[in-house]
């Protein structure tokens, strides 16, 4: 099948005329589906993930975005989530058993390594690597049963080169999983790579209007079965048949809002390269040497979140926050992703040190760019620059 992501957005997975060729499908806001005999009931309670029994299991609404969310990362098959950790957290324990090691490649997303964390009263353990194959292939363990992964990352925006990766861990079976949020399924899709399985905060660019928290995962439908058997059915992070709408709407405007996402931030990262009181901009679009060669491989486009670096004479925390505080259109705030230009940083008045452990830069900004044009962004950004001066 050969459609395009626009197609997928807008028409796949919507039978219309089952629903009186409305355009736009209803929200079967329902728990539960009734049946016409206690047979016909009793054959579909057998397959329950395959029919509409109970919401918690298969819902019409939200099987319309998960055959969307499945096509276009040129999946077999997907299951949503009340959240991105909901996600995240039923693969993990899905995938994982006592004695299991896993391998977090990259920088991740902090409440996934919190969680992480937590596993080891189940008796998992992890290590975290950086984004180096040759590091990678010293740290799997005989119990490495995931590798676990971001590309690119969302406070330095690092990348890993996908194909290696899942070459490496076929050969040692191991499966890869990749959090894909910030490319989204417009600008890069990992499963064509051989990664096994992709997941997202739909929470972000795919609800895109800051008004819904969701996730999903998509792969082959071995592995998505078991992941609805136990992390789905069992975990119980379900997703409303209304978000589902609402995720389904977002979808139909993601190619092109992506396409404006890019444009604002490729303008805005040219004006960020004229300023002498930035040290250095993180973003896949500047990487140069092998990470360019991994971008340009895998990647289709750059979604718009950024961070920059303060120059050193100018990374304290009430920098930071003087810079912050006179932005009045970027709104300080978490998340991301969202139609309004976001800003924050992970300064705060003593953590220098905390900070520098990590490998984290003094002075670092992340800015969401939304849809406003750049235009407007630059003037705004202007000013925290201004700021810095007085
Ligand atoms: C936000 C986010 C998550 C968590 O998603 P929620 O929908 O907030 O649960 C996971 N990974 C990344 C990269 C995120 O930005």
């Amino acid at each position: 099948m050969n459609l395009t992501d626009e197609e997928i957005c807008m028409h796949y997975g919507e039978d219309r005329q089952r629903y009186e060729g409305a355009v736009s499908p209803p929200i079967f806001q329902t728990s539960l589906f009734t049946f016409k005999d206690f047979n016909t009931f009793v054959e579909a309670h057998e397959e329950e993930l395959s029919n509409f029994v109970y919401t918690r299991g298969v819902n019409p609404t939200t099987k319309v975005l998960e055959e969307k969310l499945a096509q276009l990362e040129r999946g077999e098959k997907c299951k949503c989530f009340g959240s991105g950790m909901g996600a995240i957290n039923a693969t993990l324990l899905t995938l994982l058993e006592s004695g299991s090691h896993v391998l977090f490649v990259n920088s991740i997303y902090g409440p996934t390594l919190q969680l992480a964390d937590k596993l080891a009263k189940f008796n998992v353990s992890y290590d975290c690597v950086d984004n180096n194959l040759e590091n990678i292939a010293s740290a799997i363990q005989e119990n490495t049963k995931l590798i676990y992964i971001e590309s690119p990352g969302t406070m330095m925006m690092d990348v890993i080169d996908l194909k290696g990766l899942s070459k490496l861990a076929k050969s040692h079976n191991i499966v890869t999983a990749i959090d894909n949020t910030w490319s989204t399924p417009i600008f890069q899709k990992p499963l064509m790579f051989g990664i096994d399985l992709s997941l997202h905060s739909l929470t972000k660019y795919i609800g895109g209007h800051s008004d819904v928290v969701a996730g999903a995962v998509i792969g082959n439908s071995q592995l998505i079965d078991r992941i609805i058997q136990y992390g789905h059915q069992l975990n119980g992070a379900v997703l409303s048949p209304q978000d589902a709408y609402y995720l389904i709407r977002g979808l139909r405007t993601l190619p092109v809002r992506m396409k404006e996402h890019q444009d604002n931030v490729m303008k805005v990262i040219n004006y960020f390269k004229q300023k002498q009181e930035v040290r250095a901009i993180y973003h896949p679009s500047v990487k140069t040497g092998s990470d360019a060669e991994v971008v340009e491989n895998q990647m289709e486009g750059f979604s718009g979140l950024l961070s920059i670096e303060l120059k050193q004479d100018r990374n304290k925390f009430e920098d930071v926050a003087k810079f912050i505080d006179a932005l009045s259109l970027f709104k300080i705030g978490v998340s991301w992703g969202g139609y309004e230009s976001l800003v924050t940083s992970p300064s705060r008045p003593n953590n220098e040190n905390e900070l520098r452990k990590q490998g984290t830069p003094l002075g670092l900004i992340r800015l969401s760019i939304g849809l406003e044009g750049a235009e407007l962004q630059i003037a705004d950004l202007e000013r925290g620059f201004n700021a810095l001066k007085q």
